[in-house]
C-alpha cells in the first residue's frame, strides 16, 4: 500500500500534533474506546528510538455492555504492553498485544456463557518520529491524507470487503449492503488470532500528512471527499472533533470515534536561504562585468583618438 504513495522529496524534521474525539452517536452507550498516549524516546546513541505516540480505536460488540468491556480490555492491554517495553520493535509488540488482548477478551466472554460472547475491532498505530506502524483486526480503519488524496491504509475484515476483493461485489454495493458491518475477524471471537493477523502496515510520514483512525460510525455516514476536507482543512488540533461533529450531524446511528495525527514541518529548509544568497551574487557579477566592459571600451575609444 505504501508503494503507491509519492516518495519523500525533502529532508525536513517533523513535529506531530494529535487530536481525538468520540461520541455516543445514535446509540444509548458508547462501545468505542480510544487510546492516545505518548511513547517516550528509548536508548542512547545509534540504537536510540525517537519518541512518538501510541494511538488506537477499538469498536466493541456484544449485548449488555459487553462490547464496552471488550473494547476497553483491548485498549488497556495495548497500554500495558507498551508501558512494559516502549523500545521494542513496534510490529512485534503490536502483534503480541493483539494476541494477548484476544485471549483476555475470549476468556472473559467464556466465563459468562455463550450468550455474553463479546468482541472488538482494534486499529492501533505506533509512531517513532516519522516512522509509523499500523496493526488492524476488524473494520475500524486507518486513512492517510497526502497531497490532497485520501487513501484507506487498512483492509476491512468484513464479508462484503472479501466479496469486493473477489470481484463478486462492487464497492458501491458493499457500501449500501445491509451486511456491510458483518466481520470475518475480530478480537475475542476465537481462542486464538489467526497467524497472519493482525494486518501490519508501515509508512514514513511526510510534512503535511494527516493520519486518521476511525470507527465505522464515521465512514458509514461521511463520504471520502467530505472526510478528506474535514481532515485537512483547518487546524489539525480540531480535525478529530470536526470529523465526529460531521458524522453526528448526518444522524450517525452508531458510535463515532476519530483520532488524527498531523505531521507538521518544524523549520524552513536552509536551502531557501542559500538560494536567496546565490540570487544576489548572480545579480552582482554581470553588473561588475558590464562596468569593466564599459571602462575598457572607453579606454579603447580614448586611445583611438
Ligand atoms: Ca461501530
Amino acid at each position: 500500500m505504501t508503494d503507491v504513495l509519492p516518495a519523500q522529496t525533502a529532508e525536513t524534521t517533523l513535529r506531530t500534533v494529535v487530536a481525538s474525539a468520540t461520541h455516543v452517536g445514535g446509540r444509548s452507550e458508547n462501545e468505542d474506546a480510544i487510546c492516545v498516549a505518548e511513547v517516550p524516546p528509548v536508548g542512547v546513541g545509534e540504537a536510540a528510538t525517537e519518541g512518538g505516540h501510541l494511538l488506537a480505536v477499538a469498536d466493541g460488540m456484544g449485548g449488555y455492555q459487553r462490547g464496552e468491556v471488550a473494547a476497553k480490555m483491548a485498549i488497556d492491554t495495548l497500554r500495558e504492553m507498551f508501558a512494559e517495553d516502549p523500545g521494542a520493535d513496534p510490529a512485534l509488540l503490536l502483534k503480541q498485544a493483539f494476541r494477548r488482548a484476544n485471549e483476555k477478551i475470549y476468556e472473559n466472554g467464556l466465563g459468562t456463557g455463550q450468550d455474553a460472547m463479546m468482541g472488538t475491532t482494534l486499529v492501533a498505530v505506533v509512531t517513532h518520529g516519522k516512522y509509523v506502524t499500523i496493526a488492524s483486526i476488524g473494520d475500524s480503519r486507518a486513512y492517510l491524507a497526502r497531497a490532497n488524496r485520501l487513501t484507506q491504509i487498512t483492509k476491512d475484515h468484513t464479508i462484503v470487503a472479501e466479496q469486493v476483493a473477489r470481484g463478486s461485489m462492487t464497492e458501491q454495493e458493499a457500501r449500501e449492503s445491509p451486511h456491510r458491518n458483518v466481520l470475518t475477524h475480530a478480537l475475542g471471537h476465537r481462542p486464538k488470532v489467526e497467524s497472519k493477523l493482525p494486518d501490519i502496515f508501515e509508512i514514513t510520514l511526510l510534512p503535511e500528512d494527516r493520519l486518521l483512525l476511525c470507527s465505522d460510525g464515521l465512514y458509514d455516514v461521511v463520504p471520502d471527499d467530505e472526510m478528506l476536507r474535514a481532515l485537512t482543512e483547518g487546524a489539525p488540533e480540531d480535525a478529530a472533533q470536526r470529523l465526529v461533529d460531521l458524522a453526528v450531524s448526518r444522524n450517525a446511528s452508531d458510535n463515532v470515534s476519530a483520532i488524527v495525527l498531523a505531521a507538521l514541518p518544524t523549520r524552513e529548509k536552509p536551502a531557501v536561504l542559500e538560494t536567496a544568497g546565490t540570487g544576489r551574487t548572480s545579480f552582482l557579477l554581470p553588473a561588475i562585468a558590464a562596468v569593466i566592459l564599459i571602462l575598457i571600451l572607453a579606454a579603447v575609444f580614448f586611445f583611438a583618438l
